[in-house]
């Protein structure tokens, strides 16, 4: 059975999050305050209605409770993304997903019922400027406050040494989780295997263990 969405807020995030739903072929309830806003999505989501999020009734008769996702993805206006996210809680939505501007924002929607809080803005910039730090690391994500997961090139320092040589577990407390080759990802590389030049790793481990793991062996003079 296919999957029922709505998203509250149709700026870049939410409208963003609106497309792509669309293209994976999902039902996308579209929700904005502003007529041009749903006009824009009218033939992108499958239904999409001008509505106050604010307003408990109308996100009644929208059926808002029968969705198995809602997002709501209103930035600026810290208030109404408030407000909507207790009344969604208070409905008793299966999943409720919230954009939230700063970690003040996030901390109370967090408090009032979100499932799941993002930053879009924070996190990218974040992955941004792990990226720039080296052309080896290709990606950055944020597990918990104080874990992540990279996504590194094999270093000159570790073509042709096997996981046991590097013993990046023991040396810098990280696990590498998967060998990435173009798109063959090996989810349980052997400890003997000999890294290759073009592989990427993927690894995981506190914040503070992969710092020193990317100091010592993935960044190179670029
Ligand atoms: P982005 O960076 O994603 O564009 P933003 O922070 O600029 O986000 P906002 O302009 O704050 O986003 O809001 C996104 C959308 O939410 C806007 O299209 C706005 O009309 C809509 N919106 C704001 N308040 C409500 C509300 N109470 N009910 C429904 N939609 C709302």
């Amino acid at each position: 059975m296919k999957r029922e969405f709505a998203v509250i807020g149709l700026g870049r995030f939410g409208g963003s999050i609106c497309y792509e739903l669309s293209k994976e072929g999902m039902n996308v309830l579209a929700i904005d305050i502003s007529e041009d806003k749903v006009n824009e999505f009218k033939n992108v989501a499958s239904h999409a209605v001008i509505a106050d999020s604010t307003d408990e009734a109308t996100l009644k008769e929208l059926g808002i409770t029968n969705f198995d996702h809602v997002i709501v993805a209103i930035g600026d206006n810290i208030q109404a993304s408030i407000l909507t996210t207790v009344i969604l809680s208070e409905l008793g939505v299966n999943k409720i997903t919230v954009k939230a501007n700063n970690d003040y924002h996030a901390k109370i929607v967090n408090k009032i019922g979100a499932h799941h809080v993002v930053h879009p803005e924070r996190d990218m910039g974040r992955r941004i400027a792990h990226s720039i730090i080296s052309n080896n690391i290709l990606d950055y994500l944020e597990l918990s406050e104080d874990h992540s997961i990279v996504e590194v090139k094999v270093s000159h320092k570790m073509i042709g040494k096997s996981l046991v040589d590097l013993d990046i577990r023991a040396n810098y407390g990280c696990n590498v989780v998967a060998i990435r080759q173009g798109n063959d990802i090996n989810v349980s590389p052997r400890a003997d295997e000999v890294l290759q030049e073009q592989e990427v790793l993927i690894v995981i481990g506190s914040d503070k263990d992969i710092a020193r793991f990317e100091k010592e062996l993935v960044i190179e003079d670029d």
